[in-house]
């Protein structure tokens, strides 16, 4: 029997082929792709190879790449769930339409970031199944290798005119901002000289002020009815020690300063962002005019699309809030499998192509709302469901003894038992009759005895109205085993239930002949006595009890579900045990459960985390 090929299918190494197999729905996004592909928009561009400036493209080649799409993820937390679907996003699109995803570390902000994340978000990006910049081996972007730029082109927005020094401090500037009512004051600073802002600026950089004490703004318009296009604040002073550029700078751009210059260095066409930034396009729009103008960037200017971020209930997706549940250890880390990060995710058992199915069936648009949580476990669910392999084993175990296995077997007799590990061949996959040079299907081996261990809630003394398992004078299948036919049951001095007993019938093993000649009307599950292993089985339910935990800023931390995790001791069949970490199985009639990625040892001690169960069934237990 060895001759069966090893039962690790590989349910992770497959990524993009969910969707790369489906038909693409179609959405703005790709829309506004095929237009600008099809007026040849960015036909003309130009790249040098890395980012840089307009000489710097200008010299290079026409742009190979059709399009360039770029993920930004600030380095100050773990990637979640919302991140995975921008990755689908944003390297999809790239991906299916001959173009290039940029990763971009967006590290413009000192105080936050942290190189631990840095590595994080990098696994997470590859796991997902896509390479960045264009190659597998190539070094993502980072936004702070553009500080000498960005500080050159504020340079050239005071010379222009177009940016001044202002000292008004914090509370008069937020006072002459004015509201969506009433349109803003001009601050007495806004009619400096570009010389004198340029010596200002010049002395902000070189550390001649207090942090705070004054910032540069874009000089556009303070009665604008969009408030960010009322002089937005473009530098500040901070002094700050930067993971990448050290203290080379005191002065840091604002980030809708930096975000469109970022992406212009780059040459990105379609920059995509969640719907919060959609005011900020207008300034994005102007920073980008002002800087081709000046010549220091090419045309034609990448564009900003923005789309609905996605919502999931019961599910938090915010990296500060994550990270607080980490930090007050509501949780076991940023890889609990409790946790929507990409990591804690993963160790639940969820696959790549679980979350690219979820990014394609929440869709992309820009209409909000909130995702079910149902529809993320049917993602899972609809991978596993042909690629896991199935698997016996008890969770609530008690044990059941067959008081005539040794007159029809004799004593201590082990009948060895075969199952298939998949029960319906994939699609397109060779059916039963396994033709010439195909593998066979995959097996499980695992024997039967006098003692096997079934769940508690497989026996029942006295039978509710339409209870088909065990019961006295009912007979029912060990499934890929043997009938049975219940007798009874021993209880200790309390009344619990120590031993079911039963009489085995011959000659009705599972796939030998005649074995259906005795019908039965259930199939139960079941471990023998002999090979079963005890294994770790974390329950995971819903983290939080509250559909939309964090809404209308509420305190998320009150919803969180008191019996999120529960861990029992289950029996698992020997293919089970014998599992590599982070395999998938159907526990069959229980769920699907993953062999913990951390703690199970292979062989010796298995540990199992509940993926999903089989079907959507869930209320909150309280
Ligand atoms: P958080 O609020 O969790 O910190 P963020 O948006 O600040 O998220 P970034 O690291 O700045 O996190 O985001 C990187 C990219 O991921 C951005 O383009 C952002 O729009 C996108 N993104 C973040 N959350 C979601 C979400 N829930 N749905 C879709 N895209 C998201
Ligand atoms: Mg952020």
């Amino acid at each position: 029997m060895s001759s069966s090929p090893p039962t690790n299918l590989k349910t992770t190494a497959s990524a993009p082929s969910a969707t790369a197999d489906t038909p693409k729905v179609s959405n703005f996004l790709r829309q506004i792709i095929e237009s600008d592909l099809e007026k040849g928009t960015y036909a003309s561009r130009r790249w040098a190879g890395s980012p840089g400036d307009a000489a710097h493209h200008a010299a290079g080649q026409p742009d190979t790449a059709k399009i360039r799409t770029r993920f930004p993820p600030e380095p100050n937390g773990y990637l979640h769930i919302g991140h995975a679907k921008s990755i689908c996003i944003n390297f999809g699109l790239a991906r299916d339409y001959g173009g290039v995803c940029h990763l971009r570390f967006d590290d413009t902000n000192p105080e936050k970031e942290d190189v631990e994340y840095v590595s994080s978000i990098r696994d997470a990006i590859k796991w997902l199944g896509f390479d960045w910049n264009g190659s597998a081996n190539a070094e993502p972007y980072q936004a702070s290798d553009y500080f000498g730029f960005m500080y050159r082109a504020a340079q050239y927005l005071i010379e222009a005119g177009h940016a001044y020094v202002d000292e008004q401090n914090v509370e008069q500037m937020r006072l002459n901002r004015g509201d969506f009512g009433k349109p803003g004051v001009n601050s007495p600073f806004r009619t400096r000289t570009p010389a004198e802002n340029l010596t200002k600026f010049r002395d902000m950089r070189d550390g001649k002020f207090e942090d705070g004490s004054m910032v540069l703004r874009a000089k556009i318009d303070m009665a604008s009815p969009n408030i960010n296009m009322r002089d937005p604040a473009i530098y500040r002073i901070r002094r700050a020690t930067h993971h990448n550029t050290g203290d080379t700078w005191c002065i840091y751009p604002m980030y809708t300063y930096a975000h469109p210059i970022e992406d212009a260095l780059e040459q990105i066409t379609h920059s995509i962002c969640t719907l919060e930034f959609e005011d900020q396009r207008p300034f994005y729009d102007w920073l980008m005019e002002r800087l081709i103008e000046g010549g220091l960037l090419g045309a034609p200017a990448p564009r900003q699309y923005e789309f609905s971020r996605l919502n999931i209930t019961y599910v938090i997706t915010s990296k500060r809030k994550l990270a607080q549940l980490v930090y007050d250890q509501k949780v076991n880390g940023w890889d609990d499998p409790r946790m929507p990060t990409i990591v804690g995710l993963r160790r639940r058992g969820y696959t790549p192509t679980s979350l690219h199915l979820l990014a394609d069936r929440t869709g992309t648009s820009k209409a909000g709302g909130w995702t079910d949580y149902s529809t993320l476990e049917g993602c899972l669910r609809d991978d596993l469901e042909t690629k896991a392999h199935r698997g016996m084993a008890v969770l609530n175990p008690v044990k059941l003894i067959m008081t005539n296995w040794d007159d029809v077997f004799g004593a201590g007799h082990l009948e060895p038992c075969t199952q298939p590990a998949l029960p319906h061949p994939p699609h397109g996959a060779p059916s039963a009759a396994t033709p010439e040079g195909v593998e066979a299907p995959p097996q499980r081996h695992f024997t039967i005895g006098k003692e096997v261990w079934i769940d508690r809630e497989d026996f029942e003394e006295i039978p509710p109205k339409g209870y088909k398992r065990l019961f006295p004078g009912n007979k029912v299948r060990l499934k890929g085993g043997y009938v049975i036919e219940c007798t009874g049951c021993i209880k200790d001095i309390n009344g619990v239930i120590t031993d079911v007993l039963a009489t085995v019938v011959p000659d009705t093993k599972s796939g030998t002949p005649g074995s259906e000649t005795v019908k039965v009307k259930a199939a139960i599950t079941w471990v023998g006595v002999a090979n079963g292993v005890n294994a770790e089985v974390r329950m995971y339910d819903r983290l939080f009890l509250d559909a939309q935990p964090d809404a209308g800023g509420k305190d998320f931390i009150e919803s969180l579900n008191p019996s999120s995790l529960k861990v029992i001791t289950a029996i698992v069949e020997p293919s089970l045990a014998n599992a590599l970490p982070d395999q998938k199985f159907q526990f069959e009639r229980h769920g699907y459960f993953v062999a913990d990625r951390v703690d199970h040892v292979q062989g010796t001690r298995p540990v199992f985390n509940l993926a999903v169960g089989l079907k959507d069934s869930w209320a909150p237990h309280r």
